[in-house]
């Protein structure tokens, strides 16, 4: 435990002022990546950063870095990154935590003139969200080797927009490489937990050990239209087969336990008519898994329901995987160093998979890597009302900042 003057009031200052930046009037955040006002809070964050003198990179795609130097030349960086950019109908917090609790981090080094050994880095990673441009996490993707930076710098928003074009109108299109931002001894992301576990337990802080494995599918059932008016007897209805192969996808994962998660979010009907038996059901399958063996047994239970299904009711069902990202670990020593800071600051904590993608799982391909979450009201993100306490904000920052200091060491004499 550091004695530091870490501050949870300055903490929840700084997310107040730069929540003020795209404020919505339901008291949310409209700060899209790459437009005029993501300009405008990595501006404040810039000049906030110059203020305890950290140096600026920005790269190739926009990612900034605002290095810390330490007191040994050989070591690399330890890093702290989140992500500024919001959803068009985002919150206050999802990202920003992350990032401005490493800022709290900087500037108590500052204030109290410590020098770590290794030197410091605060990272905000471009478009984590992929509101504006898809797929999100595209800024550390890249950098980590999961996409070319040719091919972000071409992607379009719905308007025909490239990627590239909006980066340099904004001003934010730096000269780095993206690729120098894997040169770090590790990675820490703080986020709230956007789920509803720590809140329901009553804990201060989640350990996030792993990311869950993903598997996506497109099923499509074809039947038979036919007149509403027909007799129930030998219909093909695609949407009722459909139908019960949506609550088998939720059964699967109810069966399989643990971690399983099992979602159909997209589901369209051909033609689509009031008085006509559809004849084409088109849905999407979302399964998540921490264990990949695991995963691909949903996956074996999706096929043997959609034979079953195709068979009692007369319909054809085809499952085509669409989409899959593997199991990620983060790192086991620095899980235990956050462990270590929330015992020693006498905080609840538990360990946890994350559900749903971060920055942090795309660094930790490259470089050892870990998450912290916070609790939010009622789980929700993703959303104006997204809400957390200052308190909840300083107890993710100080276990941060604990593990961090612990991993970068403290410059001697
Ligand atoms: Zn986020």
């Amino acid at each position: 435990m550091s004695n530091l003057p870490l501050s949870g009031t300055r903490l929840w200052e700084a997310l107040m002022e730069m929540a003020r930046i795209g404020a919505t009037p339901k008291g949310g955040c409209n700060r899209q990546a790459l437009t005029a006002l993501d300009g405008e809070g990595r501006a404040l964050l810039a000049r906030w950063g110059e203020q305890v003198g950290l140096r600026l990179t920005t790269d190739r795609l926009g990612n900034m870095a605002l290095l810390r130097p330490g007191h040994d030349p050989s070591r690399r960086p330890v890093a702290i990154g989140s992500h500024l950019d919001t959803q068009p109908t985002g919150g206050k917090f999802d990202g920003v935590l992350g990032v401005l609790a490493g800022l709290e981090l900087m500037r108590a080094l500052h204030e109290a003139g410590t020098e770590t050994e290794a030197p410091i880095v605060l990272i905000n990673w471009t478009n984590e969200e992929g509101a504006r441009f898809s797929p999100p996490m595209m800024g550390s993707g890249a950098a980590m080797g999961a996409f070319t930076e040719a091919e972000v710098l071409d992607i379009r928003d719905p308007e025909g927009t490239r990627f590239g074009d909006a980066l340099a109108a904004i001003g934010w299109r730096g000269e780095a490489d993206p690729a120098d931002l894997r040169d770090l001894e590790a990675y820490f992301e703080l986020h709230i937990e956007q789920g509803p576990i720590l809140e329901r337990e009553g804990l201060d802080v989640g350990i996030v050990t792993h990311a869950l494995a993903q598997q996506w599918f497109d099923v499509i059932v074809t039947g038979e239209e036919s007149h509403a008016g027909g007799a129930m007897s030998h219909r093909r209805d695609a949407l009722v087969a459909a139908a019960i192969l949506v609550q088998g996808i939720e059964a699967i994962a109810h069966e399989c336990g643990g971690d399983a998660r099992g979602t159909v979010g997209r589901i369209a009907i051909e033609p689509s008519s009031r008085n006509v038996v559809p004849s084409r059901a088109t849905f999407s399958v979302d399964f998540r898994n921490g264990d990949e063996a695991a995963l691909d047994r949903m996956a074996e239970a999706l096929r043997e329901r959609a034979r079953a299904v195709a068979a009692e009711r007369g319909v054809e069902v085809e499952v085509t995987p669409f989409w899959s990202f593997p199991q990620t670990g983060f790192d086991p020593a620095l899980a235990q160093r956050l462990r270590d800071a929330a015992i020693a600051r006498n905080l609840r904590f538990r360990d946890m998979p994350t559900g749903i993608g971060h920055d942090a799982v795309y660094v930790a391909r490259q470089v050892p890597s870990v998450m912290i979450f916070t609790p939010c009201l009622g789980g929700i993100s993703h959303n104006e009302a997204e809400s957390i306490t200052p308190a909840q904000a300083e107890a993710g920052m100080l276990v941060l900042a604990d593990a961090v200091l612990a991993t970068a060491g403290f410059a001697k004499g």
